[in-house]
């Protein structure tokens, strides 16, 4: 090493102690420093030395520098790099710390530590002496041999890099100018090695030795690079094998890689897949597509996108049942004992359903309209068209349309879209595998419209028989016969269901249950349903009628049964609870028997209650058997009562009437509340009202200004015109939910009545019916439900209009015989009706007095 021969370091160097990485002669290495001694050392040597003997350190490896520099300097690394800074690069974030650029230049050893503080200083010893070996003539021939071995590991494993590379280039070119001593330590540093193994090559200070370390670490690398060059080998011929694919089946080559294998897999499965298209019973228009569109499967290569989408078109086509039916088995005696079994009351739905199927069966092929169930949410309609496909031996597939506003969502998306699907009603026939299932179309009316069209019309097509039998889905393409389905549609209004829609459509109202027959559908279907989902027997929970009358008047509020049920599950599962902690206590000893003695009277007394769980004493204890559910237990198990019958409370001031409103979700009372104050004689409306209602006040104002005398109605100064000085507020309570339609008319007549006379409207009377300008009662709809809602609220009097009369036959006669009914024509006959002692014209002598 003749230049290395000229590098004499000095015998004094400042030392760097490094714990990452291992700087080696003749490589490069960043370091970042950033403790204590260290930095002193970068700032006080190199950063204000000026001569080129103040930028060569001392780089000791392996050795951390203490984070103070109080701390005692831990042992050093015996040998260490004497390197020269190159660049030294200072930042403040995250913490104060350099970077330095360090060159090592040769070897050397510690011969004594001569300062520790503010950085240590050592006096040193060169190691790496080029004179040193050529002097040493016996090991020369040994280190020629061991060198050219080494050169030759080198050789060959630079040139299994990449020469393209301009740093590999270079380093093949060093390989041939370097003397051949500084290649082991150089070499080191570039290959894959651990600092471990760094460190050893450091340490060797013998040119021989480092030879002899460095060879087995470049065969290593040399072994590692084969292997990875043959891994990646397939790789690269990647591009080549998506083209070879064709041209290898066209000559029916006989493949031998796995590669071929899996094409030939596929190509397996793709003449599978032919062979089903071909036995399957599809349409022959759909077999012509389908024929062709395999034919182009086959000429794909499987990485084009379009691959897996005609895969997936052609399995469904497969699938679909074109020609697979379930055999009808239609007996109109089982279907009734059927339908009577699953459901009670709703006489006119089952007797139309009964109708519909005993038509079905003299005449086989009915395109009849399709039945659409009307009315409030938990009233059986789902159930009952499950009934009807049971009884019919079909399959059943309910369809959701609520929120459905994309016409694809029915029609299906065309195939050129990514993601593209086949819509509802062939997805349906997929699921349940048979072309003659019964479809529940739910929630008609609440289908949506949108930039997407209009899912209405797509499913006008679906529901015309006269269309139906070559329905198109987008999707498919071809077309698929839905004669064979059975539709039946759910809605709770016919309001929102298009009017086109509403033409194909037979409309069966199934209205809400009365109280005595929610009391029977829960004794007779959904407790013993309950208790069989929970696992409990009728001989571990007893449910009383009071206990279900008191579920349905004071914990729910709705025309169906759907929160009766769900209610009766809580109880269920409360009850669980206790029967399992009853089996696993029964061991223990019944504490109720100790209790006896000093709480007798209680037990006695109170004997119901020490069964049902709600006795808190008896929680602990294994209950007994069959729990009953009283309304202690109601209580504990449901919380306090949601409803109470607060009619009476609400009406205990002048200004408050009770109407009767119908909605989607059933009837419903409505209270009308009226004040009066002083101002210009304007109306205030609030409570969320559609236009219709607005009107509906502006009348009965009028009217009531109109008859002031005749009533003998004042304003707060006295005065029949009614507005004079005075601003009226109507509000209708429940604020969120929009309310219209006209039959509120009487009810704001009553209210305003009520509020200028200062009388109260009876507590137990609601009422229902439009008014006229010139006081006449008109109809209204809903009766059925109204009247119920008001049997359900306690009311016992109920004003209707005349001609709404023939409506109460619907009505049970049981709840008939609870009310009674006022029929009036004119509104002189709602009010009479509605105050006690009647609304009759009538001087109110004693205000009129003091007026005067
Ligand atoms: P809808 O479709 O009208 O919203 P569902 O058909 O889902 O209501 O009915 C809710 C639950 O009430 C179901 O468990 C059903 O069995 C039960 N149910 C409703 N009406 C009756 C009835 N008349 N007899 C027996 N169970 C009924």
């Amino acid at each position: 090493m003749a230049a290395g021969s000229a590098i004499q370091i000095p015998s004094r160097l400042p030392l760097l102690l490094t714990h990452e990485g291992v700087l080696l002669p003749g490589s490069t290495m960043r370091t970042s420093v950033d403790s204590p001694r260290n930095m002193q050392l970068v700032r006080s040597r190199l950063l204000k030395g000026t001569s080129l003997r103040s930028t060569i350190i001392g780089v000791i490896p392996n050795t951390s520098d203490p984070t103070s520099d109080c701390d005692d300097l831990p042992s050093l690394h015996r040998i260490g790099t004497a390197a020269l800074a190159v660049q030294v690069v200072g930042s403040n974030w995250p913490k104060p710390h350099y970077t330095l650029l360090v060159t090592g230049l040769c070897r050397f050893q510690i011969l004594q530590l001569l300062k520790e503080k503010p950085y240590p200083v050592a006096e040193v010893e060169q190691l790496d002496r080029l004179e040193q070996f050529t002097n040493q003539h016996k090991s020369e021939e040994e280190l020629g041999e061991l060198s050219e071995q080494f050169y030759k590991y080198a050789v060959q494993l630079v040139e299994m890099l990449d020469m393209s590379v301009p740093a590999v280039a270079k380093l093949r070119r060093l390989l041939d100018n370097l003397p051949r001593e500084a290649l082991p330590d150089i070499l080191t540093s570039i290959i894959r090695t651990s600092n471990q193994e760094k460190l050893q090559i450091l340490d060797a200070v013998r040119l021989e030795e480092r030879f002899k370390m460095t060879i087995p670490l470049l065969v290593r690398q040399i072994e590692g690079l084969k292997l990875l060059q043959k891994t990646r080998k397939p790789k690269q011929d990647d591009d080549k094998r998506v083209v070879a694919i064709r041209p290898n089946r066209r000559i029916n080559h006989i493949p031998n890689t796995t590669e071929d294998e899996e094409e030939e897999e596929d190509h397996d499965d793709v003449v599978m897949l032919e062979k089903k298209i071909r036995t399957s019973s599809m349409s022959e228009q759909a077999l012509k597509v389908c024929l062709k569109e395999i034919k182009r499967l086959k000429k794909m290569p499987q990485s084009m996108p379009e691959y897996a989408l005609t895969r997936n078109y052609l399995e469904l086509m497969v699938e679909l049942p074109w020609n697979k039916s379930t055999k009808d088995r239609l007996e109109i005696r089982a279907a009734r004992i059927l339908l009577d079994n699953d459901h009670y009351a709703m006489e006119k739905l089952k007797k139309r359903v009964l109708e519909y199927l005993a038509v079905r069966q003299l005449k086989n092929n009915l395109k009849g309209p399709i039945l659409c169930f009307v009315g409030p949410p938990g009233v059986g309609k789902t159930s009952v068209g499950r009934s009807i496909a049971k009884t019919l031996g079909r399959e059943f597939h309910r369809i959701a349309l609520g929120g459905v506003c994309d016409q694809s969502d029915i029609r299906g998306h065309r195939r050129t879209y990514v993601g593209s699907m086949p819509g509802r009603i062939i997805n349906g026939l997929k699921t349940v595998g048979v072309n003659n299932p019964v479809f529940l179309l739910d929630e008609v009316d609440k289908l949506g419209k949108s930039l997407q069209g209009d899912p209405a019309a797509a499913l006008l097509e679906v529901l015309d028989p006269e269309q139906n039998h070559s329905f198109t889905d987008h999707y498919l393409n071809v077309a698929f016969d839905l004669s064979q389905v059975l539709f039946i549609a759910t809605a709770n209004t016919t309001a929102t269901i298009p009017p086109a829609l509403l033409d194909r459509m037979e409309i069966i109202q199934v209205p809400g249950y009365t109280q005595e027959e929610k009391i029977e559908i829960a004794h007779r279907h959904l407790i013993p349903k309950q208790l069989e989902q929970h696992g409990l027997t009728p001989q571990q929970i007893q449910i009383p009628q009071v206990t279900t009358l008191d579920i349905i008047t004071r914990y729910t509020r709705e025309a169906g049964v759907r929160s009766l049920d769900r209610k009766l599950g809580a109880i269920c599962r409360a009850v669980a609870v206790k029967v399992a902690e009853g089996q696993h206590k029964e061991t223990k000893p019944d504490r109720a028997e100790v209790g006896e003695g000093e709480d007798c009277k209680e037990h006695v007394t109170e004997d119901a209650k020490t069964e049902s769980i709600s006795d808190t004493a008896d929680l602990a204890l294994p209950p007994e058997m069959p729990i009953l559910i009283d309304f202690h237990a109601l209580k504990d198990i449901l919380g306090p009562p949601m409803y109470e019958m607060e009619v009476s409370e609400r009406l205990s001031q002048p200004g408050v009437a009770i109407g009767l409103a119908w909605t989607p979700l059933g009837g419903e009372i409505m209270f009308v509340e009226a004040s009066r104050m002083d101002g210009e004689g304007q109306l205030t409306l609030t409570g969320q009202l559609g236009d219709v209602m607005k009107e509906s006040a502006h009348l009965a104002i009028s009217w009531l200004r109109s008859n002031a005398k005749r009533y003998q109605l004042t304003n707060a100064s006295g005065s029949f015109d009614l507005l004079d000085n005075t601003d009226i507020h109507l509000h209708f309570p429940a604020g969120a939910v929009t309310k219209d339609g006209p039959s509120a008319g009487v009810t704001i007549v009553t209210c305003l009545a009520s509020l200028f006379s200062g009388r109260l409207v009876c507590s137990d009377v609601a009422m229902t019916g439009e008014i006229t300008l010139r006081g006449l009662v008109l109809p209204v709809g809903g009766i059925k439900d109204k009247v119920l809602a008001a049997h359900r609220a306690g009311l016992k009097r109920i004003i209707i209009p005349r001609r709404n009369e023939k409506d109460l036959e619907e009505i049970a006669v049981n709840i008939r015989q609870d009310l009674t009914f006022v029929m009036a024509s004119c509104l002189d006959e709602v009010l009479n009706a509605a105050f006690d002692g009647g609304f009759a014209v009538k001087p109110r002598v004693e205000r009129l007095n003091s007026k005067l």
